[in-house]
């Protein structure tokens, strides 16, 4: 399936249609529920919808349809039938595209929002014309939206999984591991480091799974998989609650399918199934 949704940077010189506004307020988007369903409103001018925005960027098409972020005053109220929402409870009320969309709109106005002033000279940027950038016009420096990279792996060792919590997951969660890529570490070195100081196990034979951009609040997941090479579990203190290997039949509270942490659990408990299928 195509993606319905065609990134682009210069806005269009007029517009014939309403177009799609992911309006914020901080972290809390503007939308339109209707019976377990949300809705992006739709507009020519945030005006229109009784908004005034302090700033927006265009974003691209949406099925054809152009799309804008931008950023309303914190103390605006909600306009009559909309209500101010995280993105979070978002998921499965709006298209999965959709979704994903929000989460870029979220990380552009972030983005948008803590590059006002130069990080290097504190003189007032200017957006950058053709790129997705803001530019200081005192020192040159271009400032583009960052994202942060980070690694999961979900170690194998048999039928058995290794599933861990970190202290500030919901009751009972476990899951698979993950942590922040640093300078200078390739993704391959991230996830060894991350999956020997969590919980001191080492592992071999790392499979790339998929990546899922996470907008909470600019990272970029990359899942592997991995089988157990050594060690015994020790979780880190601080960092992991509890750790432990869970086969199948024994599995704890699964992560939430928002995450790609729940699309690799389930696709190595259907790779496991299968390969038992085939051996009994
Ligand atoms: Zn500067």
């Amino acid at each position: 399936m195509s993606d319905p949704f065609v990134p682009l940077v210069k806005p269009p010189e007029s517009l014939n249609a309403p177009a799609l506004w992911f309006a914020f307020q901080g972290a809390q988007l503007l939308v339109r529920r209707e019976e377990g369903r949300a809705l992006v409103p739709s507009a020519r001018q945030p005006a229109e919808l009784g908004l005034e925005a302090l700033r927006s960027q265009y974003l691209g098409l949406y099925e054809g349809i152009h799309c804008f972020a931008c950023e309303i005053a914190t103390q605006a109220p909600a306009p009559e039938g909309m209500v101010w929402t995280g993105l979070r409870s978002l998921f499965g009320m709006v298209d999965d595209e959709l979704f994903a969309l929000a989460g870029r709109a979220i990380q552009i106005m972030d983005w948008d929002r803590s590059h006002l002033y130069c990080g290097r000279c504190g003189t007032p940027t200017v957006v950058k014309a053709g790129e997705r950038a803001r530019q200081c016009p005192s020192c040159g420096q271009v400032h583009y939206p960052r994202i942060a990279p980070a690694v999961m792996a979900l170690v194998r060792k048999a039928d058995r999984l290794l599933l861990a919590r970190s202290p500030h997951f919901p009751p009972g969660m476990h899951s698979a591991l993950a942590g922040f890529v640093e300078p200078g570490e390739s993704l391959e070195q991230c996830l060894v480091r991350e999956v020997r100081e969590e919980v001191g196990v080492e592992v071999a034979n790392l499979r790339y799974f998929s990546s899922q951009p996470w907008p909470f609040p600019h990272s970029l997941m990359i899942a592997f998989n991995c089988d157990y090479a050594g060690g015994e579990i020790t979780p880190e203190p601080g960092e992991i609650e509890a750790a432990g290997w869970f086969d199948l039949d024994n599995l704890p509270v699964l992560p939430n399918k928002i995450s790609i942490a729940r699309r690799l659990i389930d696709s190595t408990i259907a790779q496991i199934r299968s390969e038992k299928a085939v051996t009994n």
